[in-house]
C-alpha cells in the first residue's frame, strides 16, 4: 500500500526540496538547535565582528581548521539521494538548502545544472569579500599551518572568508531570486530537517504553500509551520524517505 508520501510524490509534476542540518546528522554532522548539536558548544561567530577584527578572524580560522573534519569526512545519505534520484530524473525541479556541506553535490546532482540553491553559502571553499577570488580550504590550510594565519587576498589584499554567510551577512541575492522563482513554480514542496526557524529562509515554505503547493514536512521535532502542512511526519529522514529509493 501507497504510503501518504509516496501518493503525494506521484501526484506531483514539479517538487522542491528545502533541506535544513537535519538532512546531514544521519551523515554524522550535527545540526545546531538539537540538544547535542553545534550551538552547544560554541557560539557563532557574526560578520561584523569578522570584519572588524584580524583576531577574530584568525580564531574563526583556527576553529574551522582545528583537527574537526566532520563536515570534510561526511558522506551524503539516503535522504541526499533520494533528492538527487528525484532531481536527476525530472520529478523534481531543484533542492533549495540551508546546508553548507556540499553534501546535495557530493550525492550525484549536477552544480552546472544549477539545481541546488544554497542560501547559506558553502564550507568547502572560501571567497575574497571585495574582489570574489575563489580559494580553496587545502590552500588556506596549508597557510595557516605553516604562518599560524590566513593571510588577505592574493589578488587585491581584501579579506578572505569561508564562502558561507555569517549571522549579520547579507543574502546571496541571486540564490534568494531563484529560490523564490523556483518555490512559485512548484506543486509540492517538501521540507527535510529544517527547524524553520531561521528567516528569510523558512518563508519559502509558507510561500509555496499560500501559492497553492503541498507542503510536506519532515522533521524529528515540531515545527511552527506543522499546522499549516498537508503532511508532517515526525520521523527520522532516513526511514522516511528509504520507500522513495
Ligand atoms: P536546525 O539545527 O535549526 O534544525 C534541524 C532540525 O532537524 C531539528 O528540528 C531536528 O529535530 C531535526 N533533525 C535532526 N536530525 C534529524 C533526522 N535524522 N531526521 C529528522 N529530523 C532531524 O537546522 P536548520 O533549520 O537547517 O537551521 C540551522 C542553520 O544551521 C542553517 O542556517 C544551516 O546553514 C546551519 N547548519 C548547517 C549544517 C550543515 O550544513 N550540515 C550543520 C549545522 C548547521
Amino acid at each position: 500500500m501507497q504510503t501518504a508520501l509516496e501518493r503525494l510524490v506521484a501526484q506531483s509534476q514539479r517538487i522542491v526540496f528545502f533541506t535544513g542540518a537535519g538532512l546531514s546528522t544521519e551523515s554524522g554532522i550535527p545540526d545546531f538547535r538539537s540538544p547535542s548539536g553545534l550551538w552547544t558548544k560554541m557560539k557563532p561567530i557574526q560578520f561584523q565582528d569578522f570584519i572588524a577584527s584580524e583576531s577574530t578572524r584568525q580564531e574563526s580560522w583556527k576553529r574551522r581548521f582545528s583537527g574537526d573534519r566532520t563536515i570534510q569526512d561526511a558522506l551524503p545519505n539516503v535522504g541526499h539521494k533520494v533528492v538527487a534520484q528525484l532531481i536527476n530524473s525530472g520529478k523534481a525541479t531543484s533542492v533549495i538548502t540551508q546546508n553548507i556541506d556540499n553534501l546535495h553535490q557530493d550525492s550525484g546532482i549536477e552544480e552546472s545544472k544549477l539545481k541546488v540553491i544554497e542560501l547559506h553559502g558553502n564550507s568547502t571553499y572560501a571567497e575574497c569579500l571585495n574582489c570574489q577570488k575563489r580559494y580553496e580550504m587545502a590552500f588556506l590550510e596549508e597557510q595557516f599551518k605553516a604562518q599560524g594565519s590566513v593571510s588577505d587576498c592574493l589578488e587585491c589584499q581584501g579579506i578572505i572568508k569561508s564562502a558561507t554567510i555569517s549571522f549579520g551577512q547579507s543574502m546571496p541575492e541571486e540564490a534568494m531570486q531563484r529560490a523564490q522563482s523556483e518555490t512559485l513554480a512548484c506543486d509540492l514542496f517538501i521540507v527535510l530537517g529544517s527547524s524553520l526557524v531561521v528567516y528569510p529562509a523558512a518563508n519559502f515554505p509558507e510561500l509555496a504553500k499560500r501559492n497553492g503547493a503541498s507542503l510536506v514536512i519532515v522533521n524529528r521535532e515540531e515545527t511552527p509551520l506543522d499546522g499549516i502542512a498537508d503532511l508532517v511526519l515526525h520521523e527520522e529522514i532516513g526511514t522516511c524517505l528509504s520507500i522513495l529509493l
